[in-house]
């Protein structure tokens, strides 16, 4: 039983009441990119996946999609009507794990010290306090700051879906629509992951501890009810809520949901063929619980389940055995490696380079957003790597650009996007050069520049789907985004 009202796995778009969030490129006061809307840009440089990086690539879309690229074109050789893009332009950078609430916390968790645990308190104390407004306002600024960041698609990894107390709002999907509309404003697609949340921990004798305090904004009882609210959200059989916005599903972790809850949410993945996707040991507590509950680790629970496959991506993968990376990269499941978040949770180092080894793909996300940064989460793999193992060149750049872009997209199931060739989705990133970290580089290491020693400071212009959102560091959506978020982040804080 799983809850699909279609009773045959496919449900019917809003079958259950669930509407879809229009896309509000037109509200913006920004036409809709249409079949005929053909857009040529020359970048100065470019990074091609399959072909390294190449001076003056004439780039080409019509619909929002990737028609032709060429390199080698001169300035004197592009059509008339070609906007130049000087620096070094990227495919969109996805960001496969977020919370975007978390980012309220920034620098307020960093006074004093503590644990992953206490810093949970904190996190809890922010959920209590937002409502659909308030995470609206919230999440389309957070949002917007991805976009400058360079991030084109974020997964947005969402369980805070009742109000105070568990109660339901009149549309019990009501905050995952918010960020709907909160992506769609901030002009940056979505892979809403709605995430099960069924429990508050695994107790000394293995029995699942009830929610308490700001977790029962979380749950939806059990399993089958979780599946419910899920089909109601109205995603056609491909997943589409709405043209940037696609449904991603979620076991939040082994911790939060009891393996015989698990199969509504493994089968609402494939109904829609929808990425499902969940935190895996990011605590060496949440390993020993599980050890003592179920006597497996928490990857050969998700293996016992069925839950692993290329389709399903573990976020963290911190504390693995070597039986856990086996399952893992066997099984084609991704990772999602967030380093600064795992950095600044006091985590530990993951063994990207030996899941990845066994044959996992890998994503990056920033997670609780100590900073919104992928350049940072790329090269802080590697430099992860090179502080455990002694050993430098774990990971080179294009990897960890790979990483950024197609490998994330992949995950969130976009996989039409992250990388500059023709069918691709239209999402250009370009970051500048004449910055004082990347002034000087040499163009044959210029990507090895940028993944090491760029910022998200250093993105000057963006396009996502054919469409200007960024340009020359401005979000032409949202406007000012720093008063965005000094206006969202405050009463959320306040004592
Ligand atoms: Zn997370």
């Amino acid at each position: 039983m799983t809850g699909d009202p279609g009773g045959d796995g496919v449900p019917v778009a809003g079958a259950t009441g669930g509407g879809v969030v229009p896309v509000t490129g037109e509200r913006a006061g920004r036409g809709p990119v249409t079949e005929d809307t053909v857009r040529r840009w020359h970048a100065e440089l470019a990074w091609l996946p399959a072909g390294g990086v190449r001076p003056g690539v004439l780039i080409e879309a019509a619909g929002g999609r990737f028609v032709s690229v060429r390199p080698d074109v001169r300035a004197a050789d592009v059509p008339a009507g070609t906007v130049r893009l000087a620096g070094f332009t990227l495919p969109g950078l996805a960001n496969a794990h977020s919370h975007a609430f978390h980012r309220a916390l920034r620098g307020a968790v960093q006074a004093g010290q503590g644990t992953f645990w206490t810093w949970r308190e904190r996190m809890y104390q922010v959920a209590s306090r937002l409502e659909p407004d308030s995470y609206l306002a919230l999440a389309r600024a957070v949002y917007a700051e991805m976009a400058l960041a360079g991030i084109t698609c974020v997964g947005e990894f969402h369980y805070l879906h009742h109000g105070a107390g568990g109660v339901r709002y009149a549309d019990e999907n009501q905050m995952g629509r918010a960020l709907i509309e909160a992506a769609a404003q901030a002009g940056v697609r979505i892979t809403l992951i709605d995430t099960c949340y069924l429990s508050g921990g695994l107790g000394n004798d293995g029995s699942p501890e009830p929610l308490a305090g700001p977790q029962l904004r979380f749950g939806d009882g059990d399993g089958d009810r979780w599946a419910q609210r899920v089909y109601g959200l109205g995603a056609d059989q491909h997943g589409m809520l709405a043209a940037h916005a696609r449904l991603g599903v979620a076991i939040h972790s082994v911790r939060a949901v009891p393996p015989g809850q698990m199969h509504p949410v493994i089968a609402c993945s494939h109904a829609y063929g929808a990425p499902l996707h969940a935190h895996l040991s990011e605590q060496m507590a949440e390993n020993q619980a599980c050890l003592a509950a179920h006597g497996v680790t928490p990857t050969g629970l998700l293996d016992r389940v069925g839950a692993l496959g290329p389709r399903t991506t573990a976020v963290h993968a911190t504390h693995l055995t070597g039986g856990d990376i086996e399952l893992l990269g066997g099984s084609r499941t991704v990772v999602c490696m967030c380093p600064t978040t795992e950095a600044d949770l006091a985590d530990g180092v993951g063994p990207a380079r030996a899941v990845v080894s066994a044959g996992s793909p890998m994503s990056l996300g920033s997670d609780s957003h100590a900073v919104i940064d992928l350049l940072e989460e790329a090269r802080r793999v590697e430099l992860g790597e090179r502080l455990v193992t002694g050993q430098r060149g774990n990971f080179g750049a294009a990897a960890l650009a790979r990483a950024a872009s197609v490998a994330g997209h992949a995950c969130l199931g976009w996989p039409e996007a992250g990388e500059i060739a023709p069918g691709a989705l239209a999402d250009l990133v370009t970051v500048a050069l004449d910055t004082p970290r990347l002034a000087g580089l040499s163009e044959a290491t210029a990507l090895e520049s940028v993944i090491f020693a760029g910022t998200a400071a250093d993105v000057r212009d963006v396009v996502i789907g054919g469409r200007d959102v960024v340009r020359d560091g401005q979000h032409l959506l949202v406007g000012d985004v720093p008063a965005a978020l000094g206006a969202a982040i405050p009463p959320l804080l306040a004592p």
